[in-house]
């Protein structure tokens, strides 16, 4: 036990209150912050009243955005060398950063970088060099297919019931793979993208259904200049108006197999690999919303007068502040152990990481609600920056599986575990 001798405040940083981040962790962050002030949320709030099409065009504000996050020389897949306690922290912290400038940004950024980082962790050095420096993303659903492609191995599938094969699928014959198909219009960067990390069912020549009812898989990298690639309208959404999105069609497009990162039994635990990244990396991105958010009501109840006082003033209002405030801190506490979880632990699972997902993102639209709360009348105009996180946020609901569904999986999940043993003596 420590015994104070006085009163001080408390220690805090930027992301709260972090015990013993080391010089180098706060260079960085403070790095990160200028980047996020100066240039994410500048330009995410002039993106977010473009349309679809002009987010994209040439001269759009996104580009710049491009450029100048690659002079910040971040390189994600070079923290797998640190340990992964450490890996974790520094990723949740830059990504927490970023993402106080802008949601949907950051999340544009980071699929970017998706194909080269899978490439990356594959020790495949010629597709590392095809996806360096080219704009990823990642497509996993397709019109017909939204949470039962997310449910690779149809845990929830209603009993009785057979999969369809999908609207995209990967063939494999000989030496190469033939794709067809048309994705989603979720994909992000589905839109400015230039080569993707496909996540598909797949057919290795007895059909995409296993006798046993489940679709076999693969993982294949695919550069999107290739002869049969097309490109839907970019999509009008609600909220996340910064990360462009929009389906892509495969016209019998043909790679090399040696293309496929993941294939036959691993296709599936492939496909499921980047699910748990992309759901700790969601955790980290939302925590920075929700931040940015409280921090914004924040110095709105120091600067709005109501009932003779700034609204601070009032004890009910410094209530909602910290009800606020511990929410935030127990979404960042539970994305940096899912972070180091995924990175750590003998077997880590999807599961975990979309337990995080679902739990931050949640935590992130309902402090995103009480910041708009307290702009009252003014947060729900756009001269106010609430109404935009809170659109942002409500994205993420569904955003990388749909909270409902990733929650009831996790309860399928515990299931199972005590089937086998825990927590049951
Ligand atoms: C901002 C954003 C970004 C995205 N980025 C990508 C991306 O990069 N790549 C990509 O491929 N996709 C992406 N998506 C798509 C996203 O993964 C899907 O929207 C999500 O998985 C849900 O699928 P769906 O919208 O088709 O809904 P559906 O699956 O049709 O679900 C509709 C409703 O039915 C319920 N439901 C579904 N199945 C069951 C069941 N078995 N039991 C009980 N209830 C059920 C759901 O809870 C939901 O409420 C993105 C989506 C958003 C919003």
């Amino acid at each position: 036990m420590r015994i104070l001798t006085s009163y001080q405040p408390p220690h805090v940083e930027r992301a709260g209150f972090d015990p013993d981040l080391s010089g180098e962790e706060r260079t960085l962050v403070e790095n990160c912050h200028r980047f996020a002030r100066d240039v994410l949320r500048p330009h995410g709030k002039a993106l977010d009243r473009l349309g679809a099409a002009e987010v994209i065009a040439k001269d759009s504000p996104l580009w710049t955005v491009y450029a100048e996050y690659q002079k910040l020389g971040l390189d994600f897949a070079s923290l797998d060398e640190l340990e992964p306690a450490v890996a974790a922290r520094l990723e949740s912290l830059i990504v927490e950063e970023l993402a106080w400038g802008d949601a949907g940004l950051t999340l544009s950024l980071g699929v970017a970088g998706f194909p080269l980082l899978v490439a990356q962790a594959a020790g495949n050095q010629e597709l590392v060099d095809l996806a360096k420096e080219r704009i990823g993303c990642w497509p996993v659903t397709q019109p017909d297919h939204g949470s039962d492609m997310v449910d690779s191995y149809g845990v929830e599938r209603h009993p009785g019931t057979v999969p369809k094969p999908g609207n995209v699928v990967a063939r494999f014959s000989g030496g190469e793979i033939v794709i067809r198909g048309q994705t989603s219009a979720w994909v992000s960067n589905g839109s400015i993208a230039q080569i993707a990390v496909l996540c598909c069912p797949a057919d290795y020549g007895q059909g995409v259904v296993r006798p046993d009812g489940i679709r076999n898989y693969a993982v294949v990298i695919v550069p999107l200049d290739l002869q049969g690639v097309s490109r839907g309208k970019p999509l009008e959404k609600l909220g996340q108006i910064t990360l462009p999105q929009g389906e892509i069609f495969f016209d019998d497009v043909r790679v090399p197999k040696r293309f496929a990162i993941c294939e036959g039994e691993s296709g599936a635990p492939g496909f499921l690999s980047v699910l748990s990244v992309a759901g700790v990396f969601m955790s980290q991105t939302f925590t920075g919303l929700a931040r940015a958010a409280f921090e914004h009501a924040l110095a709105y109840a120091h600067e709005r007068r109501q009932g003779g006082a700034p609204l601070i003033e009032h004890q009910l209002v410094r209530w909602r502040l910290g009800e606020m405030y511990k929410r935030i801190e127990a979404a960042r506490a539970m994305t940096r152990r899912a972070a180091h979880y995924l990175r750590a632990a003998p077997a880590p699972h999807p599961n975990v990481s979309s337990m995080s997902k679902a739990f931050v993102t949640q935590t992130a639209f309902d402090i995103a609600n009480e910041g708009l709360q307290m702009f009252a009348g003014n947060g729900l105009t756009k001269e106010y920056p609430l109404e935009k996180l809170v659109r942002d946020a409500r994205s993420a609901l569904i955003e990388d599986g749909e909270n409902y569904l990733l929650t009831l999986r996790l309860g399928s999940v515990l299931s199972d575990l005590y089937k086998k043993g825990w927590a049951n003596d």
